[in-house]
Protein backbone atom coordinates (compact mmCIF):
# COMPACT_ATOMS: atom_id res chain seq x y z
CA UNK A 1 0.00 0.00 0.00
CA UNK A 2 0.76 3.40 -0.55
CA UNK A 3 0.74 6.43 0.85
CA UNK A 4 -1.08 9.85 -0.26
CA UNK A 5 0.83 12.15 -2.73
CA UNK A 6 0.74 15.02 -0.27
CA UNK A 7 2.32 13.09 2.93
CA UNK A 8 -0.87 14.48 4.65
CA UNK A 9 -3.24 12.91 7.14
CA UNK A 10 -6.10 12.93 9.09
CA UNK A 11 -7.46 11.57 12.66
CA UNK A 12 -9.38 9.66 12.99
CA UNK A 13 -11.68 9.67 16.36
CA UNK A 14 -13.56 7.47 18.68
CA UNK A 15 -16.65 8.63 19.33
CA UNK A 16 -16.85 6.87 22.46
CA UNK A 17 -14.03 8.97 24.63
CA UNK A 18 -12.81 11.73 21.89
CA UNK A 19 -9.37 10.24 21.30
CA UNK A 20 -7.34 9.63 18.14
CA UNK A 21 -7.70 6.16 16.83
CA UNK A 22 -5.09 6.51 14.41
CA UNK A 23 -4.05 8.93 10.87
CA UNK A 24 -5.62 7.95 7.64
CA UNK A 25 -4.05 9.17 4.67
CA UNK A 26 -5.71 12.71 3.14
CA UNK A 27 -5.90 11.74 -0.31
CA UNK A 28 -7.12 14.26 -3.20
CA UNK A 29 -7.28 14.51 -6.95
CA UNK A 30 -3.92 12.86 -7.32
CA UNK A 31 -4.19 10.23 -5.51
CA UNK A 32 -7.59 9.50 -6.92
CA UNK A 33 -6.46 9.73 -10.56
CA UNK A 34 -3.23 7.31 -9.86
CA UNK A 35 -6.49 5.10 -8.40
CA UNK A 36 -8.22 5.10 -11.67
CA UNK A 37 -5.35 4.71 -13.82
CA UNK A 38 -4.49 0.92 -11.79
CA UNK A 39 -7.77 0.03 -12.22
CA UNK A 40 -8.10 0.61 -15.37
CA UNK A 41 -4.97 -0.89 -16.02
CA UNK A 42 -5.84 -4.09 -14.46
CA UNK A 43 -9.46 -3.88 -15.83
CA UNK A 44 -9.09 -5.77 -19.37
CA UNK A 45 -6.82 -8.84 -17.54
CA UNK A 46 -9.45 -8.96 -14.65
CA UNK A 47 -12.60 -9.36 -16.63
CA UNK A 48 -11.16 -12.48 -18.61
CA UNK A 49 -9.86 -14.24 -15.75
CA UNK A 50 -12.49 -17.07 -15.43
CA UNK A 51 -15.17 -16.28 -12.73
CA UNK A 52 -13.57 -19.87 -10.96
CA UNK A 53 -10.74 -18.50 -10.02
CA UNK A 54 -12.05 -15.00 -9.20
CA UNK A 55 -13.93 -17.14 -7.27
CA UNK A 56 -10.88 -18.55 -5.88
CA UNK A 57 -9.49 -15.62 -4.69
CA UNK A 58 -12.75 -14.19 -3.28
CA UNK A 59 -13.35 -17.48 -1.35
CA UNK A 60 -10.00 -16.97 0.24
CA UNK A 61 -10.92 -13.28 1.09
CA UNK A 62 -13.79 -14.56 3.02
CA UNK A 63 -11.76 -17.08 5.00
CA UNK A 64 -8.95 -14.42 6.00
CA UNK A 65 -12.37 -12.25 7.00
CA UNK A 66 -13.43 -14.90 9.62
CA UNK A 67 -9.61 -15.70 10.57
CA UNK A 68 -9.45 -11.83 11.54
CA UNK A 69 -13.23 -11.35 12.87
CA UNK A 70 -12.39 -10.15 16.29
CA UNK A 71 -9.12 -7.45 14.55
CA UNK A 72 -11.80 -6.12 12.26
CA UNK A 73 -15.22 -5.93 14.44
CA UNK A 74 -12.14 -4.34 17.02
CA UNK A 75 -11.86 -1.42 15.00
CA UNK A 76 -14.94 -1.04 13.66
CA UNK A 77 -15.93 -0.29 17.04
CA UNK A 78 -13.03 1.98 17.80
CA UNK A 79 -14.13 3.99 14.79
CA UNK A 80 -17.83 4.31 15.00
CA UNK A 81 -18.54 3.10 18.66
CA UNK A 82 -20.69 -0.26 17.75
CA UNK A 83 -21.12 -2.74 20.54
CA UNK A 84 -18.27 -5.32 19.91
CA UNK A 85 -20.54 -7.82 19.36
CA UNK A 86 -22.56 -6.35 16.83
CA UNK A 87 -19.54 -5.75 15.12
CA UNK A 88 -18.42 -9.37 15.18
CA UNK A 89 -21.89 -9.77 13.91
CA UNK A 90 -21.48 -7.13 10.78
CA UNK A 91 -18.10 -8.86 10.05
CA UNK A 92 -19.50 -12.22 9.62
CA UNK A 93 -22.42 -10.04 7.82
CA UNK A 94 -20.04 -9.15 5.16
CA UNK A 95 -17.45 -11.73 4.48
CA UNK A 96 -20.86 -14.16 3.84
CA UNK A 97 -21.33 -11.28 1.07
CA UNK A 98 -18.06 -11.67 -0.46
CA UNK A 99 -18.63 -15.84 0.13
CA UNK A 100 -22.48 -15.51 -1.87
CA UNK A 101 -21.40 -13.18 -4.70
CA UNK A 102 -18.01 -15.40 -4.95
CA UNK A 103 -20.50 -18.44 -5.89
CA UNK A 104 -22.55 -16.35 -7.80
CA UNK A 105 -20.29 -15.24 -9.77
CA UNK A 106 -19.91 -18.55 -11.46
CA UNK A 107 -23.34 -18.36 -12.48
CA UNK A 108 -23.18 -15.35 -14.81
CA UNK A 109 -25.33 -16.91 -17.54
CA UNK A 110 -26.16 -15.36 -20.99
CA UNK A 111 -29.22 -15.93 -23.63
CA UNK A 112 -29.79 -17.33 -27.28
CA UNK A 113 -33.34 -16.51 -28.74
CA UNK A 114 -34.90 -17.97 -32.47
CA UNK A 115 -33.85 -15.65 -35.08
CA UNK A 116 -36.47 -14.55 -37.77
CA UNK A 117 -34.06 -15.72 -40.30
CA UNK A 118 -32.46 -19.18 -41.02
CA UNK A 119 -29.06 -17.48 -41.44
CA UNK A 120 -29.10 -15.36 -38.09
CA UNK A 121 -27.67 -16.41 -34.51
CA UNK A 122 -29.24 -14.38 -31.47
CA UNK A 123 -27.25 -14.11 -28.39
CA UNK A 124 -26.88 -11.95 -25.15
CA UNK A 125 -23.56 -11.87 -23.24
CA UNK A 126 -23.01 -10.66 -19.51
CA UNK A 127 -20.13 -8.60 -19.00
CA UNK A 128 -18.47 -6.40 -16.33
CA UNK A 129 -19.44 -2.66 -16.47
CA UNK A 130 -15.75 -1.72 -15.94
CA UNK A 131 -13.86 -0.27 -13.33
CA UNK A 132 -16.41 1.40 -10.59
CA UNK A 133 -15.91 3.70 -8.17
CA UNK A 134 -17.62 2.84 -4.73
CA UNK A 135 -18.49 5.47 -1.87
CA UNK A 136 -19.41 4.26 1.40
CA UNK A 137 -20.72 5.15 4.78
CA UNK A 138 -19.41 4.86 8.32
CA UNK A 139 -22.70 3.21 9.59
CA UNK A 140 -21.45 0.01 8.62
CA UNK A 141 -18.15 0.50 7.51
CA UNK A 142 -17.41 -2.99 6.51
CA UNK A 143 -21.05 -4.29 5.35
CA UNK A 144 -20.87 -1.42 2.77
CA UNK A 145 -17.84 -2.24 1.54
CA UNK A 146 -17.96 -5.94 0.76
CA UNK A 147 -21.86 -5.19 -0.45
CA UNK A 148 -19.99 -3.28 -3.39
CA UNK A 149 -16.83 -4.61 -3.76
CA UNK A 150 -17.53 -8.53 -3.65
CA UNK A 151 -20.58 -8.65 -6.51
CA UNK A 152 -18.26 -5.97 -8.34
CA UNK A 153 -14.98 -8.37 -8.47
CA UNK A 154 -17.03 -11.22 -8.65
CA UNK A 155 -18.48 -9.47 -11.84
CA UNK A 156 -15.08 -8.83 -13.43
CA UNK A 157 -14.95 -5.31 -12.48
CA UNK A 158 -12.12 -3.28 -10.97
CA UNK A 159 -12.40 -0.68 -8.06
CA UNK A 160 -11.76 2.42 -6.33
CA UNK A 161 -13.24 2.19 -3.20
CA UNK A 162 -13.61 5.46 -1.21
CA UNK A 163 -14.38 4.64 2.57
CA UNK A 164 -16.45 7.38 5.24
CA UNK A 165 -13.31 9.57 6.59
CA UNK A 166 -14.67 8.60 10.18
CA UNK A 167 -14.29 5.04 9.57
CA UNK A 168 -11.09 3.93 7.09
CA UNK A 169 -9.88 1.57 9.05
CA UNK A 170 -11.14 -1.58 8.43
CA UNK A 171 -11.28 -0.53 4.94
CA UNK A 172 -7.61 -0.63 4.85
CA UNK A 173 -7.70 -4.17 7.29
CA UNK A 174 -9.43 -5.46 4.35
CA UNK A 175 -7.72 -3.96 1.39
CA UNK A 176 -4.55 -5.89 3.58
CA UNK A 177 -6.23 -8.95 3.42
CA UNK A 178 -7.56 -8.70 0.01
CA UNK A 179 -4.17 -8.51 -1.47
CA UNK A 180 -2.56 -11.65 0.76
CA UNK A 181 -5.46 -13.61 -0.43
CA UNK A 182 -4.12 -12.34 -3.78
CA UNK A 183 -6.10 -10.04 -5.46
CA UNK A 184 -3.97 -8.98 -8.22
CA UNK A 185 -2.62 -5.45 -8.39
CA UNK A 186 -4.50 -2.62 -9.69
CA UNK A 187 -7.73 -4.49 -9.06
CA UNK A 188 -8.66 -3.47 -5.91
CA UNK A 189 -7.17 0.71 -5.23
CA UNK A 190 -8.30 2.05 -2.19
CA UNK A 191 -8.43 6.43 -1.56
CA UNK A 192 -9.34 7.88 2.03
CA UNK A 193 -9.44 11.31 2.48
CA UNK A 194 -11.20 14.33 1.11
CA UNK A 195 -14.73 13.35 0.26
CA UNK A 196 -15.71 16.40 -2.49
CA UNK A 197 -12.14 16.20 -4.29
CA UNK A 198 -12.00 11.84 -4.46
CA UNK A 199 -15.81 12.16 -5.46
CA UNK A 200 -15.47 14.73 -7.97
CA UNK A 201 -12.50 13.37 -10.08
CA UNK A 202 -14.60 9.56 -9.84
CA UNK A 203 -17.16 11.71 -11.24
CA UNK A 204 -15.13 12.82 -13.81
CA UNK A 205 -13.23 10.45 -15.08
CA UNK A 206 -14.75 8.75 -18.48
CA UNK A 207 -12.79 5.70 -17.50
CA UNK A 208 -15.01 4.95 -14.40
CA UNK A 209 -18.25 3.53 -15.68
CA UNK A 210 -20.23 3.39 -12.72
CA UNK A 211 -20.49 4.82 -8.99
CA UNK A 212 -22.08 2.74 -6.73
CA UNK A 213 -22.93 4.40 -3.32
CA UNK A 214 -24.41 4.43 0.23
CA UNK A 215 -25.11 7.49 2.35
CA UNK A 216 -27.17 10.29 2.70
CA UNK A 217 -29.86 11.22 -0.20
CA UNK A 218 -28.35 14.76 0.03
CA UNK A 219 -25.07 13.57 -1.69
CA UNK A 220 -26.75 10.95 -3.85
CA UNK A 221 -28.43 13.80 -5.38
CA UNK A 222 -25.18 15.72 -6.18
CA UNK A 223 -23.08 12.16 -7.45
CA UNK A 224 -26.81 11.73 -9.79
CA UNK A 225 -26.76 15.25 -11.20
CA UNK A 226 -22.69 15.12 -12.23
CA UNK A 227 -22.90 11.55 -13.01
CA UNK A 228 -25.60 12.85 -15.61
CA UNK A 229 -22.91 14.39 -17.60
CA UNK A 230 -21.42 10.76 -19.11
CA UNK A 231 -24.19 9.24 -18.51
CA UNK A 232 -22.26 7.29 -15.50
CA UNK A 233 -23.98 4.17 -14.33
CA UNK A 234 -24.96 4.56 -11.02
CA UNK A 235 -26.44 2.30 -8.36
CA UNK A 236 -27.72 4.88 -5.04
CA UNK A 237 -28.17 2.71 -1.48
CA UNK A 238 -29.82 6.21 -0.22
CA UNK A 239 -31.97 7.38 3.18
CA UNK A 240 -34.81 5.96 4.94
CA UNK A 241 -37.43 6.73 6.95
CA UNK A 242 -39.35 3.34 7.67
CA UNK A 243 -42.89 2.87 8.62
CA UNK A 244 -43.25 0.06 11.64
CA UNK A 245 -47.21 -0.85 11.81
CA UNK A 246 -48.27 -2.76 14.55
CA UNK A 247 -51.97 -3.77 13.97
CA UNK A 248 -53.94 -4.53 16.87
CA UNK A 249 -54.04 -8.90 15.97
CA UNK A 250 -49.93 -8.75 16.19
CA UNK A 251 -48.23 -11.02 18.99
CA UNK A 252 -47.31 -8.24 20.83
CA UNK A 253 -44.80 -9.87 22.50
CA UNK A 254 -42.57 -10.52 19.08
CA UNK A 255 -43.53 -7.28 17.96
CA UNK A 256 -41.74 -5.70 21.17
CA UNK A 257 -38.58 -8.10 20.62
CA UNK A 258 -38.41 -6.90 17.11
CA UNK A 259 -38.67 -3.51 17.63
CA UNK A 260 -36.00 -3.19 20.46
CA UNK A 261 -33.61 -4.56 18.11
CA UNK A 262 -34.42 -2.85 14.58
CA UNK A 263 -34.80 0.96 16.68
CA UNK A 264 -31.50 0.23 18.97
CA UNK A 265 -28.98 -1.26 17.07
CA UNK A 266 -26.63 0.26 15.69
CA UNK A 267 -27.65 3.27 17.95
CA UNK A 268 -30.57 3.74 16.01
CA UNK A 269 -28.03 5.18 13.05
CA UNK A 270 -29.58 2.20 10.27
CA UNK A 271 -30.89 3.32 7.25
CA UNK A 272 -33.63 0.85 7.92
CA UNK A 273 -34.01 1.86 11.40
CA UNK A 274 -37.91 2.15 12.17
CA UNK A 275 -38.32 5.88 12.65
CA UNK A 276 -41.75 5.68 12.86
CA UNK A 277 -43.87 3.30 14.82
CA UNK A 278 -47.93 3.70 14.32
CA UNK A 279 -49.02 1.62 16.89
CA UNK A 280 -53.13 0.80 16.42
CA UNK A 281 -55.11 2.56 19.54
CA UNK A 282 -56.70 -0.28 20.91
CA UNK A 283 -52.72 -1.96 22.24
CA UNK A 284 -50.94 1.45 22.47
CA UNK A 285 -51.23 1.30 26.38
CA UNK A 286 -50.42 -2.56 26.49
CA UNK A 287 -47.66 -1.88 24.01
CA UNK A 288 -45.98 0.89 25.62
CA UNK A 289 -46.04 -1.04 29.15
CA UNK A 290 -44.26 -3.94 27.74
CA UNK A 291 -41.90 -1.60 24.94
CA UNK A 292 -41.00 0.53 28.29
CA UNK A 293 -40.20 -2.64 30.38
CA UNK A 294 -37.24 -4.01 27.51
CA UNK A 295 -35.97 -0.57 27.01
CA UNK A 296 -35.22 -0.01 30.84
CA UNK A 297 -32.82 -3.05 30.29
CA UNK A 298 -30.66 -1.52 28.02
CA UNK A 299 -27.29 -0.92 28.88
CA UNK A 300 -25.41 2.41 27.28
CA UNK A 301 -21.64 2.55 27.31
CA UNK A 302 -18.11 2.06 25.52
CA UNK A 303 -18.78 -0.73 22.49
CA UNK A 304 -15.70 -2.34 23.62
CA UNK A 305 -16.79 -2.93 27.19
CA UNK A 306 -18.96 -6.37 28.12
CA UNK A 307 -22.66 -6.73 27.64
CA UNK A 308 -23.07 -2.82 26.21
CA UNK A 309 -26.32 -2.53 23.77
CA UNK A 310 -26.02 0.95 22.84
CA UNK A 311 -22.43 2.70 22.05
CA UNK A 312 -22.23 6.11 21.36
CA UNK A 313 -23.89 8.18 18.41
CA UNK A 314 -21.11 8.72 15.66
CA UNK A 315 -19.96 12.82 16.46
CA UNK A 316 -21.16 15.60 18.74
CA UNK A 317 -23.33 16.38 14.77
CA UNK A 318 -25.59 12.83 15.42
CA UNK A 319 -25.35 13.59 18.77
CA UNK A 320 -27.09 17.20 18.44
CA UNK A 321 -29.62 15.91 15.83
CA UNK A 322 -31.08 13.11 17.94
CA UNK A 323 -31.46 16.09 21.03
CA UNK A 324 -32.91 18.65 18.38
CA UNK A 325 -35.68 16.01 17.49
CA UNK A 326 -36.60 14.97 20.87
CA UNK A 327 -36.91 19.16 22.28
CA UNK A 328 -38.73 19.78 18.88
CA UNK A 329 -41.63 16.84 19.49
CA UNK A 330 -41.66 17.31 23.36
CA UNK A 331 -42.37 21.04 22.47
CA UNK A 332 -45.08 20.20 19.94
CA UNK A 333 -46.84 17.89 22.19
CA UNK A 334 -45.31 14.46 22.34
CA UNK A 335 -44.95 12.44 25.49
CA UNK A 336 -41.50 11.33 26.83
CA UNK A 337 -42.14 8.45 28.07
CA UNK A 338 -38.20 7.05 28.49
CA UNK A 339 -35.06 8.52 28.13
CA UNK A 340 -34.65 11.78 25.90
CA UNK A 341 -31.20 13.22 27.46
CA UNK A 342 -27.24 12.71 26.99
CA UNK A 343 -25.53 9.86 28.92
CA UNK A 344 -22.59 10.03 31.08
CA UNK A 345 -20.69 7.57 30.63
CA UNK A 346 -17.52 6.77 33.18
CA UNK A 347 -14.25 6.92 31.87
CA UNK A 348 -15.73 8.05 28.49
CA UNK A 349 -16.73 11.87 29.42
CA UNK A 350 -15.86 13.03 26.21
CA UNK A 351 -18.01 10.44 24.64
CA UNK A 352 -21.39 11.34 22.90
CA UNK A 353 -23.98 8.73 24.47
CA UNK A 354 -27.65 9.59 24.12
CA UNK A 355 -30.00 7.41 25.79
CA UNK A 356 -32.34 5.21 24.08
CA UNK A 357 -35.63 7.39 24.44
CA UNK A 358 -39.52 6.40 23.58
CA UNK A 359 -41.74 9.35 22.82
CA UNK A 360 -45.47 8.84 22.35
CA UNK A 361 -48.36 10.65 20.36
CA UNK A 362 -45.74 11.71 17.76
CA UNK A 363 -48.00 13.28 15.05
CA UNK A 364 -46.48 14.56 10.98
CA UNK A 365 -46.36 18.17 12.15
CA UNK A 366 -43.09 17.31 14.10
CA UNK A 367 -39.43 16.88 12.51
CA UNK A 368 -39.21 13.31 13.81
CA UNK A 369 -42.14 12.21 11.56
CA UNK A 370 -40.13 13.35 8.52
CA UNK A 371 -36.29 13.72 8.73
CA UNK A 372 -34.06 10.73 9.58
CA UNK A 373 -33.28 11.16 13.38
CA UNK A 374 -29.89 8.13 12.70
CA UNK A 375 -30.44 7.98 17.04
CA UNK A 376 -31.95 5.49 19.61
CA UNK A 377 -35.22 7.74 19.72
CA UNK A 378 -38.55 5.54 19.28
CA UNK A 379 -41.41 7.54 18.22
CA UNK A 380 -44.68 6.21 18.56
CA UNK A 381 -47.65 7.45 16.42
CA UNK A 382 -51.21 5.87 16.54
CA UNK A 383 -54.01 5.28 13.99
CA UNK A 384 -57.22 3.67 13.56
CA UNK A 385 -57.70 1.71 10.47
CA UNK A 386 -55.86 -0.46 7.75
CA UNK A 387 -56.51 2.18 4.96
CA UNK A 388 -55.59 5.52 7.07
CA UNK A 389 -52.17 3.65 8.50
CA UNK A 390 -50.86 2.57 4.82
CA UNK A 391 -51.23 5.81 3.79
CA UNK A 392 -49.63 7.80 6.53
CA UNK A 393 -46.65 4.84 5.86
CA UNK A 394 -46.45 5.88 2.35
CA UNK A 395 -46.39 9.95 2.94
CA UNK A 396 -42.98 10.70 2.40
CA UNK A 397 -40.00 11.01 0.09
CA UNK A 398 -38.55 8.03 1.11
CA UNK A 399 -39.09 4.22 0.34
CA UNK A 400 -36.29 2.33 1.39
CA UNK A 401 -38.01 -0.45 4.37
CA UNK A 402 -41.11 -1.03 6.22
CA UNK A 403 -42.15 -3.16 8.79
CA UNK A 404 -46.10 -4.91 9.73
CA UNK A 405 -46.91 -6.82 12.58
CA UNK A 406 -49.94 -8.89 12.52
CA UNK A 407 -51.48 -12.47 12.54
CA UNK A 408 -53.85 -11.89 9.69
CA UNK A 409 -52.39 -13.75 6.62
CA UNK A 410 -54.82 -11.81 4.61
CA UNK A 411 -53.56 -7.85 5.91
CA UNK A 412 -50.42 -9.32 5.61
CA UNK A 413 -50.43 -9.38 1.95
CA UNK A 414 -52.42 -6.55 1.76
CA UNK A 415 -50.62 -4.03 3.68
CA UNK A 416 -46.82 -5.54 2.10
CA UNK A 417 -47.90 -4.93 -1.04
CA UNK A 418 -50.18 -1.59 -0.38
CA UNK A 419 -46.11 0.28 1.01
CA UNK A 420 -44.08 2.04 -1.46
CA UNK A 421 -40.97 0.53 -0.34
CA UNK A 422 -38.31 -1.44 -1.58
CA UNK A 423 -38.03 -4.15 1.66
CA UNK A 424 -41.29 -5.07 3.80
CA UNK A 425 -40.44 -6.93 7.20
CA UNK A 426 -43.70 -9.35 8.22
CA UNK A 427 -43.30 -10.14 11.80
CA UNK A 428 -39.55 -9.73 10.43
CA UNK A 429 -37.03 -6.65 10.76
CA UNK A 430 -34.09 -8.41 10.11
CA UNK A 431 -33.73 -7.25 5.71
CA UNK A 432 -30.00 -7.42 5.03
CA UNK A 433 -29.69 -10.74 3.58
CA UNK A 434 -27.30 -11.84 1.57
CA UNK A 435 -29.64 -13.97 -1.05
CA UNK A 436 -32.15 -10.63 -1.04
CA UNK A 437 -32.07 -7.45 -3.21
CA UNK A 438 -31.55 -4.88 -0.69
CA UNK A 439 -32.72 -1.13 -1.84
CA UNK A 440 -35.17 1.32 -1.85
CA UNK A 441 -37.44 3.32 -4.12
CA UNK A 442 -38.51 6.62 -4.31
CA UNK A 443 -35.52 9.16 -3.19
CA UNK A 444 -33.87 6.45 -1.26
CA UNK A 445 -32.24 5.05 -4.13
CA UNK A 446 -32.05 2.97 -7.17
CA UNK A 447 -30.02 -0.40 -8.26
CA UNK A 448 -30.15 -3.33 -5.19
CA UNK A 449 -27.35 -4.71 -3.43
CA UNK A 450 -27.40 -8.71 -2.75
CA UNK A 451 -28.33 -11.20 -4.20
CA UNK A 452 -28.54 -11.70 -7.80
CA UNK A 453 -29.99 -8.21 -8.73
CA UNK A 454 -27.01 -7.13 -7.15
CA UNK A 455 -24.85 -8.66 -9.14
CA UNK A 456 -26.69 -7.72 -11.89
CA UNK A 457 -25.73 -4.26 -11.15
CA UNK A 458 -22.16 -4.62 -11.68
CA UNK A 459 -22.79 -6.17 -15.46
CA UNK A 460 -23.32 -5.25 -19.26
CA UNK A 461 -25.81 -6.54 -21.41
CA UNK A 462 -24.87 -6.74 -24.64
CA UNK A 463 -26.76 -8.35 -28.17
CA UNK A 464 -25.13 -10.12 -30.58
CA UNK A 465 -26.52 -10.52 -33.76
CA UNK A 466 -24.37 -12.50 -36.64
CA UNK A 467 -25.37 -13.62 -40.29
CA UNK A 468 -23.78 -17.18 -40.83
P1 LIG B 1 -23.02 10.87 3.70
O1 LIG B 1 -23.84 10.98 2.49
O2 LIG B 1 -22.68 12.10 4.44
O3 LIG B 1 -21.64 10.14 3.37
C1 LIG B 1 -21.59 8.92 2.68
C2 LIG B 1 -20.29 8.85 1.91
O4 LIG B 1 -20.30 9.89 0.93
C3 LIG B 1 -19.04 9.08 2.76
O5 LIG B 1 -18.01 8.28 2.28
C4 LIG B 1 -18.73 10.55 2.50
O6 LIG B 1 -17.38 10.86 2.68
C5 LIG B 1 -19.09 10.64 1.03
N1 LIG B 1 -19.32 12.01 0.55
C6 LIG B 1 -19.77 13.07 1.23
N2 LIG B 1 -19.82 14.16 0.41
C7 LIG B 1 -19.39 13.75 -0.81
C8 LIG B 1 -19.21 14.38 -2.07
N3 LIG B 1 -19.47 15.67 -2.26
N4 LIG B 1 -18.75 13.64 -3.11
C9 LIG B 1 -18.48 12.33 -2.96
N5 LIG B 1 -18.62 11.67 -1.78
C10 LIG B 1 -19.08 12.37 -0.72
O7 LIG B 1 -23.78 9.82 4.62
P2 LIG B 1 -23.33 9.25 6.03
O8 LIG B 1 -23.65 10.26 7.06
O9 LIG B 1 -21.95 8.71 5.96
O10 LIG B 1 -24.28 7.97 6.17
C11 LIG B 1 -25.56 8.06 6.66
C12 LIG B 1 -26.56 8.05 5.52
O11 LIG B 1 -26.38 6.87 4.73
C13 LIG B 1 -27.97 7.98 6.03
O12 LIG B 1 -28.79 8.83 5.28
C14 LIG B 1 -28.37 6.52 5.80
O13 LIG B 1 -29.75 6.31 5.70
C15 LIG B 1 -27.62 6.21 4.55
N6 LIG B 1 -27.42 4.75 4.40
C16 LIG B 1 -28.13 4.10 3.45
C17 LIG B 1 -27.99 2.72 3.31
C18 LIG B 1 -28.77 1.98 2.27
O14 LIG B 1 -28.44 0.84 2.00
N7 LIG B 1 -29.77 2.58 1.65
C19 LIG B 1 -27.11 2.02 4.13
C20 LIG B 1 -26.40 2.72 5.10
C21 LIG B 1 -26.56 4.11 5.22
Amino acid sequence: MEGPISNECFDVINPANGEVVSKAAAGHEGDTQEAIEASYAAFQDWAATPATKRAEILIRIYQLMLERQKELAQTISLEMGKPLKQAMGEVKNAADYVLWNAEEGKRIYGKTMQASEENKRLKVIQQPVGPVGAITPWNFPLAMVTRKLSPALAAGCTVVLKPAEQTPGSAVQFFKLAEEAGIPKGVLNLVTGNPAKIGDALLSDKRIRKIAFTGSTAVGKHLLKNAAEQVKRVSMELGGHAPLIVFEDADLEQAVTNILRAKFFNSGQTCISPNRIYVQESVKEEFLTLFKEKVEGLKVGNGLEDDVDLGPVVNKAGLEKAIEHVEDAVRNGANLIYGGNECKVTGCENGYFYSPTILSDVDEAMLISHQETFGPVASIFTFDDELEVVNKANNTDYGLAAYIFTQNLSRSVRVSEGLEYGMVGINDTVLAQVQGPFGGMKESGMGREGGPDGLADFLETKFISTII
